[in-house]
């Protein structure tokens, strides 16, 4: 009967400066700290980067990422921390001479070159022939698809054009690591998309280690190898897209990366109440020796809607049952619904749940998504009542 259910417990805590260990990293950062005057910045962090693997920094504006970006290329300097590119420690050593490419938003072409020689200036201040690197500056031009355009001013060229040659230009002197701040942000959605797909493609095509910047969380699944999350100068976890996503080990983490509901409960014995009438059954095998605060995440897909006199139907998918709600609202959103669904008193009606020990567990809403074929089994408007049932959840210290 369990089967569907699914509990994951406090996730054991990843720790980074072990991962940073691995031999075959490309890039290993340890224990970066930066202050700009009293304000710390930057908390201690720790990643590795393996052969040819894309990480993205994600975090919200303020959170460091830039700060992290800036760091390895050589912009700013950190208060501690080591970093090594390809076994060679590198923080000492100025921008330049840390071959890495870096792009950002802005495209920072050269107005007054050419295409082509925008993207052979590199070779050329690295004393390329220049036969060789012309010969070089046309077959990456053709790589980014833009042949045509060679003899064009960057004036002359689109957005999704610039940042190609931006990209050709980075990658024309074989860096050992690229760094993308926020590079795709300013382009219209749809160039966005398939640059960044492209890109994902070159690189994994030249095997050239990447970091991405984007506050976009959908961007960030599509190129990560592997996600890092900043939140306040701390990295708050890492991992592939799909780890982090569904194993996220902070409610930070659980919010930031897609929608959850979070909702606060006390964990004793077999049972987690959630405010006076409610209760989920807790892991099997493992019980709190005393009673626990916990925070119980679910995120929206997870929650199950069924008719209110019909509940049985949920009972095939999950015996977990939080009893009754009414629609507040709903959100249509194309391939799948949103809606709002506030949990009533379970207990005899009239009766309110009173909360326990400041934990504000009456009446809450959570936020539920259906796809647009089980919206069709079961239509709903707002003042519907509906039965609530969960597929899943997961604890997290309270
Ligand atoms: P993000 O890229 O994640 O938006 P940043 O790394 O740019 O964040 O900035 C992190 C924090 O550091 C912010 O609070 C920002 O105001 C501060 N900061 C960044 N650069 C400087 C600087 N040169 N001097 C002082 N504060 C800075
Ligand atoms: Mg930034």
């Amino acid at each position: 009967m369990t089967s569907e259910i699914k509990v994951s417990l406090f996730p054991e805590s990843q720790r980074p400066e072990a991962q940073a260990q691995t031999a075959r990293a490309a890039l290993r950062v340890e224990h970066l700290t930066k202050y700009f005057g009293e304000q710390r910045i930057l908390d201690n962090i720790s990643f590795s980067l393996a052969e040819g693997e894309s990480l993205v920094l994600l975090g919200p504006s303020g959170s460091g990422k830039s700060t992290t970006l800036r760091i390895l290329a050589g912009l700013e300097t950190p208060d501690t921390g080591e970093i090594f590119l390809n076994g060679r420690h590198i923080a000492h050593l100025r921008a330049r001479e840390r071959n890495i490419g870096v792009i950002f938003q802005d495209y920072a072409l050269f107005p007054r070159m050419t295409v082509i020689d925008n993207i052979a200036f590199g070779l050329k201040i690295r004393r390329v022939k220049k036969r060789q690197r012309l010969a070089k500056a046309e077959e990456l031009l053709a790589m980014v698809g833009l042949s045509e355009h060679r003899d064009k001013y960057p004036g002359q060229l689109s957005g999704g054009q610039k940042q190609r040659i931006a990209i050709a230009r980075a990658v024309a002197y074989q860096p050992d690591l690229l760094l993308f701040d926020e590079s795709f942000s300013a382009l219209d959605p749809q160039t966005r998309v398939a640059l960044r797909r492209e890109i994902r493609a070159l690189l994994q095509r030249l095997r050239i280690p990447a970091i991405f910047i984007t506050h976009d969380q959908e961007e960030a699944m599509e190129l990560g190898d592997r996600i890092a999350i900043l939140n306040a100068g701390k990295l708050e976890q890492i991992g592939t897209p799909y780890e982090v996503y569904n194993h996220p080990q902070t409610e930070f983490v659980a919010t930031f990366l897609g929608a959850a509901n979070v909702v606060p409960g006390r964990w004793c014995g077999r049972v987690i109440e959630l405010g006076n009438d409610r209760t989920l059954p807790g892991p099997e095998a493992v019980a709190p020796v005393q009673t626990t605060d916990v925070k119980v995440v679910f995120r929206p897909e997870d929650i199950i809607l069924a008719h209110p006199n019909v509940p049985s139907v949920l009972g095939a998918e999950t015996p977990l049952s939080l009893g009754r709600g009414e629609v507040q609202e709903i959100t249509f959103t194309g391939a799948a619904e949103t809606l709002l669904v506030k949990l009533l008193p379970r207990a005899t009606a009239g009766l309110t749940l009173a909360a326990q020990d400041g934990k504000v567990t009456q009446n809450f809403i959570v936020k539920v998504t259906r796809s647009k074929w089980d919206a069709d089994k079961l239509r709903l408007r707002a003042g519907d009542q509906v039965f609530v049932g969960l597929r899943h959840y997961q604890i997290l210290r309270g």
